[in-house]
């Protein structure tokens, strides 16, 4: 029930929209009844009333039932209008109610349609922008969990899938029931014993449509898992071409995408087989009361019963023309399921808890003066895993210049992912300048600090873009000052385009040096207090390394840095060097003293993965 609550949840704003729509529906059908009563009429004056100019009428339906009487209101009231002295004007004027009623009916029809379009496609920009927005406040541990191609599907497909569900049925679910409704009505007002008889399918084929529709969310949800499957072994296969290519893997790749796409392909088939079931189940079901009611109606049009053969035209004309809602109503379903399903998957999206942004009475920090402390910290990134960080604490003062060293999987980079909240600990604390910074606005903390990390995240537009990235009025000047410290201006500078160059997607017009020396110009133009640096020279050639090195260094002048390195003179030159041996600190000191003292130092610098 929740789901349908959340969805109207969105729907809700349009709710003078949908309205007008309703009563735009009201219109249509009102109009459509009036021209086939009176087409009725016309059928019946043609071929039922003898060839004598003037035509009686006014009181010969006067029935004796008390409950016709409504009909005969109804008889009357039109033919009063209609059935004129003169039987060629009569013709004239049906002819002109039936064009009038069909011009306004289809004004109606259109106007309506036009005001659900908008919603609809509303709705679906509306889900997007709620979904993209919701990403982008996901804690990073989210990202850990699901493939980045199953959220671009649930955002593409399952939204699609929203929209073609309401393209579909948005439109038939307002006028499928008014016209029922409308119809039943009628009918009941043509002839109440009729309808009755008429209503003992109603619960049959409702069980049918039901049962059917239940069995379609299930199909469908499984479709929509296996299409974003589908897209996840896709992206990956494209975005990892260049491994599958160097271990001539292209075959098991092919097979593999196969193999998910088979499955997609009979997941899908058999949920259509079942789509396509309801329709024609559904017709059967009505045609079998329609053929029993003909028999049954006719018999007491011949017995001459209480039922005159004009009311069983009316009411099989009105019954015919409730065939149709019927059987849209019936398919609707089916559709509204597999809608459901599609929804389902994107509340699940959007009902995720966010990053905590601001604790209520979050602390803006405006600069950071004195010191970070570390305490106690325990980290895990999942609970049935060790500790990825473990009892660890350690000072940070301003000025400083802190190097962690460690085998690789010792939890460096997570260490230092905590101190701008990427991933909260689960116990212990961080405190900067003396507030815990989950007190701190998630804004203001990580606008004390830029990061560099080893793979470089550059975005497919202009290096200007690229490096004043998140900031706002920075002049070209500054662009080219933080280039030059990033030692970036060299390249940038022969580039045809300078500044205004696009660089690719990811950056792949860069070599990897030069994205390196990017995202160091981005860092140095944010101009932060804290810089933290997480092996950012390690995967560079010699000459790149130098050229990063040297802008890093040009970088580490008053300010506090964090660095994860490999190169022995940037460690070196750190006043505290954190050696972390499997998630905990082996030792604090000085690269001297740990030579002497800490064994894990000491070899980490003889197995050159520190190297000089
Ligand atoms: P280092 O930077 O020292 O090489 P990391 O901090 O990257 O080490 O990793 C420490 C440990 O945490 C490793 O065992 C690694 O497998 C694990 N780990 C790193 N990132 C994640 C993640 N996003 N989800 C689960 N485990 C992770
Ligand atoms: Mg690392």
């Amino acid at each position: 029930m929740t789901l349908y609550l959340k969805i109207l949840s969105f729907i809700k704003p349009y709710w003078k929209a949908i309205s007008a729509a309703v009563l735009l529906t009201f219109i249509y059908v009102l109009f459509n009844n009036i021209s086939l009563w009176v087409t009725v009429d016309f059928i019946n004056e043609i071929f039922t009333k003898d060839q004598s100019e003037k035509v009686e009428v006014v009181q010969q339906d006067e029935s004796k039932d008390s409950d016709k009487k409504l009909l005969a209101v109804i008889k009357n009231a039109f033919k009063s209008v209609i059935i004129q002295d003169n039987k060629y004007d009569t013709l004239l004027l049906i002819c002109l109610v039936i064009f009038v009623s069909f011009f306004i009916k289809n004004i109606a029809l259109y106007s309506k349609k036009v005001i659900l379009n908008y919603v609809e496609i509303k709705l679906i920009v509306n889900f997007r922008n709620k979904l993209h927005e919701k990403m982008l406040h996901l804690p990073l541990s989210y990202f850990d969990k699901r493939h980045s191609g199953e959220l671009t599907s649930i955002v593409f497909n399952d939204v699609n899938a929203l929209k073609t569900v309401l393209q579909s049925s948005f439109g038939k679910m307002i006028l499928s029931p008014v016209q029922i409704l409308f119809n039943v009505v009628l009918l009941f007002i043509i002839s109440w014993e009729l309808s009755l008889l008429t209503l003992i399918i109603v619960p049959v084929s409702t069980f049918v449509i039901i049962k059917i529709g239940q069995s379609m969310r299930r199909r469908s949800r499984k479709v929509f898992r296996q299409i974003a499957n589908v897209m996840a072994t896709f992206q990956e296969a494209i975005s990892s071409v260049r491994i599958v290519k160097a271990f001539t893997n292209e075959q098991k790749e092919i097979n593999k995408f196969y193999d998910t796409n088979l499955d997609y392909f009979k997941k899908q088939f058999r949920a259509n087989r079942l789509k396509y079931a309801t329709s024609p189940i559904n017709e059967v079901l009505l045609v079998l009361m329609l053929v029993f009611l003909l028999w049954y109606g006719g018999n007491l049009v011949y017995a001459n019963d209480g039922l005159k053969a004009d009311d069983f035209l009316y009411f099989l004309v009105f019954l015919f023309t409730m065939f149709k809602p019927i059987k849209d109503l019936s398919g609707i379903n089916n559709v509204l399921q597999s809608g459901f399903a599609a929804a389902e998957r994107v509340f699940e999206i959007l009902d995720e808890e966010e990053e905590v942004y601001e604790k209520a009475g979050a602390i803006k920090i405006e600069s950071f003066s004195k010191q970070i402390e570390f305490t106690d910290l325990n980290f895990r990134y999942n609970e049935t895993e060790p500790l990825v960080i473990n009892d660890v604490s350690f000072t940070v003062n301003k000025g400083e210049m802190v190097a962690f060293v460690g085998h690789s999987g010792s939890g460096k980079t997570t260490l230092v992912n905590l101190l701008p909240r990427f991933y909260e600990p689960d116990s212990g604390q961080i405190v900067m300048d003396g507030h815990d910074i989950r007190d701190l606005t998630l804004h203001s903390l990580r606008h004390q600090m830029s990061i560099v990390t080893q793979d470089t995240i550059l975005f497919n537009d202009t290096i200007r873009a690229n490096i004043a990235y998140g900031l706002e009025d920075v002049s070209d000047d500054e662009i080219i000052d933080a280039a030059k410290v990033a030692n970036a201006w060299e390249f940038i500078k022969k580039m045809e385009k300078g500044l205004d160059a696009h660089i690719g997607e990811k950056g792949t017009r860069l070599s990897g040096g030069q994205k390196q020396r990017l995202s160091i110009a981005r860092a140095i133009l944010k101009n932060p207090a804290i810089l933290i640096l997480d092996e950012a020279t390690s995967a560079l050639d010699t000459e790149s390394e130098r050229l990063v090195q040297q802008a890093i260094d040009n970088l580490l002048e008053s300010r506090t840095v964090l660095v994860i390195a490999h190169r022995l003179s940037t460690i070196t030159n750190a006043t505290k060097i954190v050696v972390m041996n499997d998630g905990k600190i082996e030792a604090i000191g000085k690269h001297n003293e740990l030579l002497s003292t800490c064994e894990t130092y000491k070899k980490l610098s003889q197995d050159q993965i520190i190297e000089v």
